[in-house]
């Protein structure tokens, strides 16, 4: 039977992917949705390629131009936020979560109640409401599969095992482009640089918070949200190769490794198959030429950001959506040039303490509402921040 399928956030980098994985085996699958932004040229021609029901924008402004690309087609061209939420209420079985930002939160909570599988790559939705999507998901008989390269290995490590036998969960890290540089430069280190991956290809703004290990943070986080790890049992090791993407340490001493080339075809195309395996694309390793893997301690000063995830984790409550919205509101200023590579950690800092001082992230419970509201209240603490902070 043909596996109906939608694809959320379709022209990104996790959803380019996911489209030349399914396009290697169009004949499986009964295309419903796909959704993009701004890049119109890309959306209409994936929609034709795999002969989608319907193409959205998030952006009304670009339905002219989409319906225009999709003239003669058959496919609905539909804009805006209210129309990508109708088309996630397209029964599916299978649906990808890659849109980036909190504005990927709610298609994937409405999917899950199809009752499928959600292939989930938006962690800022996990960071931020983890429990309401697991909820969400138990009540509907739906699964969460992560696509997350770390996350995507853990879940492969513990098939088969009893998770109360978990001890412990090593999240490696490549280190991002800095992981060599003198501590004392890191200050002065300009957009560009930060803009380059040693290992992965990644759109920009997880490349630089891969530099400053935002991403891993949040990657800590996500860890504790989709598997009910504690805090503690969470470790988190630089291993610059980014060959063995995590490790599940168990009572009895051993550890059971996920290892993979760097490529997010793997974590992609094993959430599409999921329960069976199927052959993709993605080199296969040497290791006779790899040589060796190397590991190291993440430096607290070189990575604040470590230790701000574990401080969110602490507050519990909707600390996940203040910091979501604070890391986001920081990267902006840098990118923008109104602030330095290291000032981020400080101007995340100072919102998570505005945000604790209230008790604001305590303000009720876990919901849609309540997300949004500390989305803002945050942003809000963080435009402060920032413009008392600029030059
Ligand atoms: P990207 O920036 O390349 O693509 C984002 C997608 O979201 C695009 O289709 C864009 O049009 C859409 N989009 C942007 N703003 C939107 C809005 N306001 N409303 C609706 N759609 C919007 O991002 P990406 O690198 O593909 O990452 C997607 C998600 O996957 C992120 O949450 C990211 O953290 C996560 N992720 C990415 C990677 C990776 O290798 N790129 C790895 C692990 C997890
Ligand atoms: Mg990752």
């Amino acid at each position: 039977m043909l596996r109906r399928i939608s694809i959320f956030g379709v022209t990104g980098s996790i959803g380019q992917s996911t489209v030349d994985l399914i396009k290697r085996d169009l004949q499986s699958f009964d295309v419903v949705a796909l959704s993009g932004g701004r890049n119109i040229a890309q959306l209409a021609q994936d929609a034709r390629d795999l002969k989608a029901e319907i193409a959205v924008t998030a952006f009304e402004e670009y339905l002219p131009e989409l319906t225009a690309a999709l003239a003669g087609s058959g496919i609905e061209p539909a804009a805006g936020s209210t129309a990508l939420l109708e088309a996630a209420d397209r029964p599916t079985d299978w649906v990808m979560s890659a849109i980036v930002g909190l504005a990927g939160f709610e298609p994937g909570l409405r999917a899950l109640r199809h009752g499928g599988t959600l292939a989930l790559a938006n962690k800022e939705s996990l960071v931020s409401a983890g429990a309401l999507l697991r909820a969400e998901a138990l009540r509907y008989g739906a699964t969460i599969l992560p696509v997350d390269s770390e996350h995507s290995a853990i879940f492969q490590a513990l098939m088969g095992e009893d998770i109360s036998a978990v001890e412990r969960v090593i999240i490696t890290a490549s280190g991002g482009a800095f992981r060599d540089w003198p501590l004392e430069d890191l200050a002065g280190a300009s957009l560009s640089q930060a803009s380059s991956h040693p290992n992965w290809d990644m759109g920009q703004r997880i490349t630089i918070d891969s530099a400053s290990m935002f991403n891993k943070a949040m990657e800590v986080i996500e860890a504790k949200e989709l598997f009910d790890f504690s805090p503690d049992q969470i470790e988190v090791l630089i291993h610059p190769q980014s060959i063995i993407h995590a490790m599940v340490g168990f009572n009895d001493g051993g550890l059971m490794a996920h290892v993979g080339p760097a490529d997010m075809r793997h974590a992609i195309g094993f959430a599409l198959h999921w329960p069976d395996r199927k052959a993709l694309p993605v080199e296969r390793l040497d290791f006779a030429r790899i040589g060796q893997f190397e590991f190291r301690d993440p430096c607290d000063q070189r990575y604040p950001a470590l230790r701000l995830a574990r401080d969110v984790m602490d507050s519990g409550g909707l600390m996940g959506a203040g910091f979501t919205a604070a890391k986001d509101a920081a990267l902006d200023a840098f990118i923008s040039g109104r602030c330095g590579f290291m000032d981020m950690a400080g101007i995340v800092e100072n919102v998570l303490s505005m945000l604790s001082r209230n008790n604001e992230h305590k303000m009720g419970e876990l919901t849609l509402e309540n997300i949004r509201v500390t989305d803002q209240l945050a942003q809000k603490y963080a435009a402060d921040v920032i413009s008392a902070h600029a030059p």
